[in-house]
């Protein structure tokens, strides 16, 4: 088994969307990026980069390459995951944290575990999206942040 970490942090801006794990979240910010700034995915493939010892995301998806202005987070996804299939692994579990002082994310979990799921190809229960507030401290309050946990299992 490998296990790997990922964490991230966007800051919140206006005139863009806010896309988190493949949901779209009505609100009247969304997040800065060069990509769709999807923090969740981020911090996901971070994390199974980081199980694989593959670098991290800013090295395969640089974002001073035009090709990634605007990406969907979910298709680079996709592609990590391809890699880590590649290697001879499946998705044990993931768990991640998303750091929200607002809105509330509560109504869209479900939707951003099947999302995931989807791209895994696996069941939801192994896949685990939770949200928490920081009470007002920390980065979270101009921003979101996530933190992200894979187990991957070799086949
Ligand atoms: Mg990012």
């Amino acid at each position: 088994m490998r296990i790997g970490f990922g964490y991230d942090v966007h800051r919140l801006a206006e005139g863009r969307r806010l896309v988190l794990c493949g949901v779209e979240v009505p609100y009247s910010l969304g997040l800065f990026g060069h990509s769709d700034a999807d923090v969740a995915v981020h911090a996901l493939m971070d994390a199974i980069l980081g199980a694989l010892a593959l670098g991290d995301i800013g090295r395969l998806f640089p974002d001073s390459d035009p090709k990634y202005l605007g990406a969907d987070s979910m298709e680079l996804l996709r592609s990590v995951i391809g890699k880590m299939r590649e290697r001879g692994f499946l998705l044990g579990n993931l768990d991640i944290t998303i750091i929200a002082e607002r809105p509330k994310l509560a109504p869209f979990i479900e939707k951003m575990r099947e999302n995931l799921a989807a791209a895994f190809g696996c069941d939801t229960d192994r896949v685990s999206v939770k949200a928490t507030t920081e009470e007002g401290l920390g980065l979270a309050g101009a921003g979101i942040g996530a933190h992200a946990v894979v187990l991957l299992e070799d086949v």
